[in-house]
């Protein structure tokens, strides 16, 4: 007889992207019954470019989760240009500024580990209301059945909802933040295609102080512009720097003019550090739900699973007599003390910076290791 689904857990997880399985083996780990539920089944498609910084190796390893074949392509080229791409300058790097992944297989190795640890996943299955309760919250999917937990963690990346059911709710509206992705496989034989791996960076890609990347690897090209305002001006954006970097043979002469992804670029409750709490009712916020992405390069994939590990700490600490809400609150100050100098925007105004940035020598080094190593500039 086929073993009975479990619908008690000591803890769930909404969400199964990096932050939501690297707290699910965290808590599997620790001995607690975890649920890992997500509205998608793995391996999924992920819109991403794929740039991790080096200390997520540190990170996979206290997870278990063999690093070597995820992490086998280390960026070796990094260069910052202008608006226009008429000024470049190339930073000294100390060392490896990061790897580039592929995303699918990233996420499903995080999910495997988690399932391996003991943690029941639960796939294709959309939660849609949260009922909190003296003891837990009731969690109940877009079909009517309900999961009880006594811990709920939501891990649900950018989307909206959900939040304001356990008491995380956020008065003032903010400007939606948009990446716009264009993605190109090439074949790693053609005479055109990359011969290692470069990173290129657009400083002040929109008027809004927008951000492009550009990653070539040899069997993929990918572009992104992440910035506020409209989106249909993004998306006209990234075709407008697309044509420029065919132009200059940046990209292979058939990269697509159209983006092949346009998403919510964060947690509509903009960053992390702007948020009063990350605590509700019996329920912790994590990864880009909580607005956990640094302000200079916006990346989000290290700093997610590393709210994760926190939140994790949190509830290791508090769990054996019932956790109280007091216990849980010590998460907003914890992460905040680990992290905050990570995710902070730099003291001075990047657009200040900029011309500094392709005149000076030691501003570009300087603004590489904001980038990639979270250093303020
Ligand atoms: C185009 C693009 C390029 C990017 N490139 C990079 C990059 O190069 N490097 C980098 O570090 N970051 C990058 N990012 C950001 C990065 O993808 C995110 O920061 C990261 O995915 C955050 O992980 P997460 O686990 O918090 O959320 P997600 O990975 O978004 O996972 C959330 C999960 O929750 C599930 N979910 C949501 N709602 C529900 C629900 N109601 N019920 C059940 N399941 C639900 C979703 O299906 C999803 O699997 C990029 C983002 C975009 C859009």
């Amino acid at each position: 007889m086929p073993k009975k689904k479990k619908t008690e857990f000591d803890a769930i997880v909404v969400g199964a992207g990096p932050a939501g399985a690297t707290i699910a083996i965290m808590l599997a780990k620790k001995g607690m019954s975890v649920g890992l539920i997500d509205r998608e089944s793995f391996p999924r498609r992920k819109a991403c470019t794929g740039w991790v910084n080096t200390d997520i190796a540190k990170l996979l390893d206290e997870l278990d989760v063999a690093s070597k074949q995820l992490l086998s392509r280390p960026i070796k080229e990094v260069a910052f240009h202008n608006a226009d791409l008429s000024k470049t300058s190339v930073p000294k790097l100390k060392s490896t500024p990061g790897y580039l992944i592929d995303r699918a297989t990233f996420d499903e190795r995080l999910v495997n580990t988690a399932k391996r640890a003991g943690a029941q996943l639960i796939e294709n299955c959309e939660i849609t209301d949260l009922d909190p309760q003296e003891s837990g919250v009731n969690v109940i999917t877009s079909k009517g059945k309900t999961y009880q937990c006594k811990l709920l963690v939501l891990a649900i990346g950018a989307s909206k909802k959900l939040r304001a059911q356990v008491g995380i709710a956020r008065s003032d509206a903010r400007e939606t933040r948009w990446t716009a992705l264009i993605e190109h496989e090439l074949d790693a034989k053609s005479k055109d295609a990359p011969t290692t791996t470069y990173i290129d960076i657009v400083l002040g890609a929109t008027a809004d102080n927008g951000l492009g990347m550009l990653a070539r690897q040899k069997d993929r090209i990918s572009l992104t512009l992440n910035s506020p305002g409209e989106r249909d001006a993004i998306i006209a954006r990234i075709v407008e720097l697309a044509h420029i970097m065919r132009e200059k043979k940046m990209v292979t002469s058939d990269f697509p003019a159209k983006p092949t992804a346009v998403e919510c670029a964060e947690s509509s409750f903009g960053p992390a550090l702007e948020l009063d709490s990350h605590v509700g009712k019996h329920t912790l916020l994590i990864g880009d739900a909580g607005g956990f992405i640094a302000a200079v390069s916006q990346e989000g994939i290290y700093p997610s699973m590393w709210s994760a590990k926190i939140a994790a700490e949190v509830i290791g600490s508090a769990w054996g007599a019932d956790i109280s809400q007091d216990a849980l609150m010590t998460f907003d100050n914890k992460w905040r003390l680990e992290m905050g100098d990570y995710l902070r925007p730099p003291n001075t105004d990047l657009q200040l910076l900029a011309p500094l940035i392709f005149s000076n020598q030691p501003m570009t080094d300087r603004m590489a290791s904001a980038f990639f190593f979270g250093e303020n500039i």
